[in-house]
């Protein structure tokens, strides 16, 4: 459900008949003043469910889809893992804990509009509010719908996490800015395709994919990363009625700040994109670490992994995958480098092609160059 309540009518509606009623009845006729009335009522109405459900007061821009946003799979009673269904641009996954009297969410997908998204469709799972939100790292796919959410929420991070976000650097990332610069051109493309378009199937298609885009433009010209406004360095558990929460941070990944969070007795672990259902970017990762980190991560009792991309899984198999892919990757393009050659040829020539059977993206010899810059600035602080 998208609402589309008139905010600016409703302040003026609020202000004239709710404030000032006297002046209110001097300026306007009977039926006006009853037409104001209920449209005060009904804003009145609509900023309780707003406060109540979490979000602070105010749609963004870049709501409009079609369809649901969001498939809530259910891995456990009151958890479910929301994954974006293409109606709207969402990124990242997030998960849902729906508790006895609350809802935590966590990560909160790559805008705002995604993230009122996700709030508004949770309604259809619980009447709950949301009031806490998690931030298992900073980067914009994951952190970047934490401006919606009113006062009253707690949004939980590690303190690397609100020091990217403070200092504006989910928005400096190259990934982001190749992110956003691109939007105009892919709009561009779309509308062109679209005009050029003569079958009716083709053209819905189009049509959908062009409002997507335009959605999501929208969205970001709005964006202001906002930073947790409660943070850890090393633990934090929850208690919410019968549910224990546990937030951990268990060494540098993905990020300097990743946190899991982890459900002991659903026997759950949220990992962001510290491990996800394919490779994570490597951008700001400590590749070096990650390998022991994941090794704290073996230390936790749990069956089920509930990813920041991809689908939930329960082969903890993957974790030995993704770390002898780390290790080798780690191997290979410090032996490039020893060898005096380039981060853009060691990232044409690093070749891992032996994990292609568990890692479906590698085809071909080479890896991200992003992630061969990365290795070499490791390194170069070494
Ligand atoms: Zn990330």
């Amino acid at each position: 459900m998208i609402l589309t309540a008139d905010y600016a009518d409703c302040g003026e509606s609020l202000v004239r008949v709710v404030s000032n009623p006297a002046a209110a009845s001097l300026n306007f006729p009977k039926e006006a003043l009853m037409v104001r009335l209920f449209i005060a009522i009904a804003c009145i109405a609509l900023l309780v469910t707003l406060g109540v459900a979490g979000q602070g007061p105010g749609i963004p821009a870049g709501t409009t889809h079609n369809g649901a946003a969001f498939r809530f799979n259910k891995v456990a009673e009151g958890v479910y893992h929301a994954i974006g269904t293409g109606a709207l641009t969402v990124v990242g996954n997030s998960s849902v804990i729906v508790n006895d009297d609350d809802v935590i969410i966590v990560d909160d997908h790559v805008s705002p509009a995604a993230a009122w998204v996700l709030v508004d469709e949770i309604k259809a799972l619980t009447n709950k509010p949301v009031r806490t939100v998690i931030n298992t790292h900073f980067h914009y796919d994951h952190a970047h719908g934490n401006q919606i959410f009113g006062k009253d929420v707690q949004i939980i991070g590690h303190e690397f996490t609100r020091e990217m976000l403070t200092v504006g650097k989910s928005t400096e990332m190259p990934l982001y800015k190749n992110y956003v610069t691109g939007l105009p051109t892919q709009i561009a493309n779309l509308r062109q395709r679209l005009n050029a378009e003569t079958d009716a199937a083709a053209k819905t298609r189009l049509q959908t994919q062009l409002q997507t885009a335009e959605s999501n433009a929208a969205s970001q010209a709005e964006l202001k990363p906002t930073p947790p406004n409660v943070t850890l360095r090393t633990n934090m558990t929850l208690h919410r009625g019968s549910r224990e929460i546990q937030i951990r941070f268990l060494g540098r990944a993905h990020t300097a700040g990743d946190v899991v969070v982890y459900l002991p007795k659903e026997k759950i672990v949220m990992t962001g994109d510290m491990l996800t259902s394919t490779l994570s970017n490597m951008s700001d990762a400590f590749v070096n670490d990650w390998v022991t980190t994941l090794d704290e991560l073996k230390k936790l009792d749990f069956t089920t992994v509930m990813p920041g991309h991809g689908e939930a899984f329960t082969d903890k198999a993957k974790i030995d995958y993704f770390q002898a892919y780390l290790r080798d990757v780690w191997t290979e393009v410090t032996r490039l480098k020893q060898q005096g050659v380039s981060a853009e040829e060691a990232a044409k020539r690093a070749d891992l092609t032996r994990h292609r059977e568990r890692f479906a993206s590698i085809t071909a010899p080479g890896v991200p160059l992003i992630a061969v810059t990365r290795i070499f600035e490791l390194l170069d602080k070494k």
